[in-house]
C-alpha cells in the first residue's frame, strides 16, 4: 500500500465537500482544474492527491462526481462504520455526541465516560455515560476502534492508557495536552488553540501592514 503525504489525507475532506456541493447543484462531470480554481489550489496537486483514490480522470471530461465522492469516502474508509469512545461529556464533548454528521464520516459513538457522579449513569444524546473504570473491559467486549479525549489536560493521558489497556486503535485527542501511547496507536492531536493562535496574530499582523500600506499611499499622495 502506498504511503498518503499526510497534507493530501487533510485536503481529500475539502474535496469531498465542494464535490457534494456540485453534486446538489446537479453538476455530474468536474475537471480537476476547476476544483483546483475553487478551493484555490495547484491543478496538478489536485490531480496527485486524486490519483491516491484510485480514480482515473479523463483527459477532456475529467472526472465523474458521483464515482469520485465515493472513491474519497471509501479512500478515507468512511463508508465503514467505526464504533468510538467519548471520554469527558463536558461542553466540547456533548457537542461532539450530539454533532450527527460524523456518522456520515463512519464515527459513532457508543458510550462516554466521565468522573462527573451527575453525569454518570445518564445519557447525552442518547449516549450512555459510565465511570472510567470500564472503558477496558467494555472497549474489549464491543470492539471498539477510537477513543476521543475531551477530558481536561491533566485528565488527558490517564484517559488514555486506559483506552490502550482496552485495546483501541486511534485517539482522537482534544485535550490542549499531548499524549503518549504505544506506536501502534495512531493518535491525532487536535488543539484548538493552534489555530486561534495563528488567527489571533495574522489578525495583527494584517492590520499592521494594512496601515504600513494605507501610510506608505498618504505619503506617495503628496509626493
Ligand atoms: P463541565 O461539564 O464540567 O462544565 P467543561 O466542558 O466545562 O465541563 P472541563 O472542565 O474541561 O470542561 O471537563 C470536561 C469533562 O471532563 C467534564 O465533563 C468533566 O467532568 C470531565 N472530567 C474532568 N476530570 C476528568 C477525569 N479525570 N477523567 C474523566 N473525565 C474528567
Amino acid at each position: 500500500m502506498r504511503i498518503t503525504p499526510e497534507p493530501t489525507m487533510r485536503r481529500l475532506p475539502h474535496y469531498l465537500h465542494f464535490l457534494k456541493r456540485q453534486l446538489e447543484n446537479g453538476v455530474e462531470k468536474i475537471s480537476s482544474t476547476i476544483i483546483a480554481q475553487a478551493l484555490s489550489l495547484d491543478s496538478t496537486q489536485v490531480r496527485k492527491d486524486l490519483e491516491y483514490t484510485g480514480v482515473k480522470g479523463k483527459p477532456k471530461t475529467g472526472f465523474f462526481v458521483k464515482e469520485l465522492i465515493q472513491a474519497i469516502l471509501e479512500f478515507l474508509t468512511w463508508t465503514t462504520r467505526r464504533d468510538a469512545f467519548l471520554i469527558g461529556a463536558g461542553n466540547l464533548g456533548s457537542a461532539m455526541l450530539g454533532y450527527n454528521r460524523f456518522r456520515e464520516y463512519g464515527l459513532n459513538f457508543v458510550a462516554a465516560f466521565d468522573t462527573d457522579e451527575n453525569k454518570i449513569g445518564s445519557e447525552i444524546y442518547k449516549v450512555p455515560i459510565f465511570t472510567l473504570d470500564k472503558i477496558p473491559s467494555m472497549a474489549r467486549r464491543m470492539n471498539v476502534q477510537v477513543g476521543v479525549l475531551t477530558v481536561p489536560a491533566h485528565a488527558a493521558q490517564t484517559a488514555t492508557d486506559l483506552l490502550v489497556e482496552g485495546g483501541i486503535k486511534a485517539i482522537w485527542n482534544f485535550a490542549p495536552t499531548y499524549v503518549k501511547a504505544p506506536k501502534e496507536v495512531v493518535i491525532e492531536n487536535h488543539q484548538f488553540t493552534e489555530s486561534l493562535a495563528a488567527l489571533t496574530r495574522k489578525m495583527v499582523e494584517v492590520d499592521f501592514h494594512l496601515e504600513k500600506y494605507r501610510l506608505s499611499n498618504l505619503e506617495g499622495n503628496r509626493t
